[in-house]
């Protein structure tokens, strides 16, 4: 039986590892504050002390940490994934991070001899519980096929792209659209009810329409009730934003509507909403 490794149980990987469990996979975690992998034991997972030993104990090892500095201290630190990788085992780094990270991670494990793959997903909390998630996957493609059944369990659909870094980079593409989403869509609640509109209203029509869309459908009755419990943490979001502009420099594409977005996120941030929902960034737009 293959034994599966799990680094970073957060939001995101702890849904994505009762899915692994509940399907009766043999699965082996790991997180920085160990605690958080309690209900996972519960539930028959075995917990290692640190990466390396999850390494060690499993045939392909999937990572899903905040972001590019977590990726590379997990991977490439002390007891860290590269420590305990050997030729013929796989890690899949899941985190978001940009194709610059991804790249190095994919030379340190194949320098190991193992193989490497980034899956950045697509998809938050919800779908993480549903099994609902879009992999965006390069790098190795025998890993890829070899890691069919625990992706086929956490998603609903797998996109396999030749050359490593561009799955880090069309989740960055995403991600982008959909924080300029978040951003416009604000600013219309709050305009609209700045002149004196009910929210409810405005959500009520915009569903009727063309911009309709699922995020403005699950965010908007929340938005409008000022409820923002973490999906998606919005210092996650500002991150992604930041790395999709870093991108854009480098190659000279502007992208004028991500940086003003930006802005907001980073305002939002120091106004301490980092470990709120992304549409938390509605408060910083809002006239309260
Ligand atoms: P989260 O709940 O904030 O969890 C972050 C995880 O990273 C925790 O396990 C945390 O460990 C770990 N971590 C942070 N810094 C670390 C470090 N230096 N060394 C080791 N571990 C570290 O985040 P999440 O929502 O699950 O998101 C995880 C990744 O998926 C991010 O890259 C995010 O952008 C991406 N993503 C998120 C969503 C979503 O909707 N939530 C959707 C798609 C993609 P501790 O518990 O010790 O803090």
């Amino acid at each position: 039986m293959t034994k599966y490794g799990f680094l970073g149980i957060g939001i995101m990987g702890k849904a994505m590892v009762t899915n692994l469990l509940k399907a009766g996979l043999d699965v082996t975690v790991w997180n920085r504050t160990p605690e958080r992998c309690t209900p996972l034991v519960d539930m028959g997972a075995n917990q290692a002390q640190t990466p390396a030993e999850v390494i060690e104990a499993c045939d392909i090892t999937f990572g899903m940490v905040s972001d590019p500095e977590a990726a590379k201290a997990v991977c490439l630190g002390e007891h860290g994934v590269a420590q305990a990788m050997t030729a013929g085992k796989g890690y899949i780094d899941i985190s978001t991070v940009d194709s610059d990270t991804s790249r190095a991670l994919c030379q340190t494990i194949q320098g190991k001899g193992g193989r490497f793959l980034e899956a950045p997903v697509s998809g938050s909390k919800k779908p993480a519980e549903d099994g609902a998630l879009v992999f965006l996957c390069a790098g190795d493609e025998s890993l890829y096929r070899d890691a069919a059944e625990p992706l086929g369990i956490m998603g609903k659909k797998s996109f396999y792209f030749p050359e490593i870094g561009q799955g880090a980079q069309i989740k960055l593409v995403i991600n982008m659209v959909m924080g300029t989403m978040m951003t416009a869509f604000s600013e219309g609640l709050a305009l609209g009810e700045q002149v004196g509109l009910q929210k409810s209203d405005i959500l009520e029509v915009l569903a009727q329409g063309a911009i309709n869309n699922p995020m403005f459908q699950l965010k908007g009755p929340l938005m409008a009730a000022n409820t923002y419990n973490p999906a998606f943490p919005l210092k996650h979001m500002q991150k992604d934003m930041r790395l999709a502009l870093e991108l854009g420099e480098k190659h000279n594409q502007p992208l004028n509507t991500v940086a003003a977005a930006n802005e907001l996120y980073l305002k939002a941030k120091r106004n301490g909403s980092d470990d709120e929902d992304f549409s938390a960034v509605m408060k910083v737009i809002e006239k309260k």
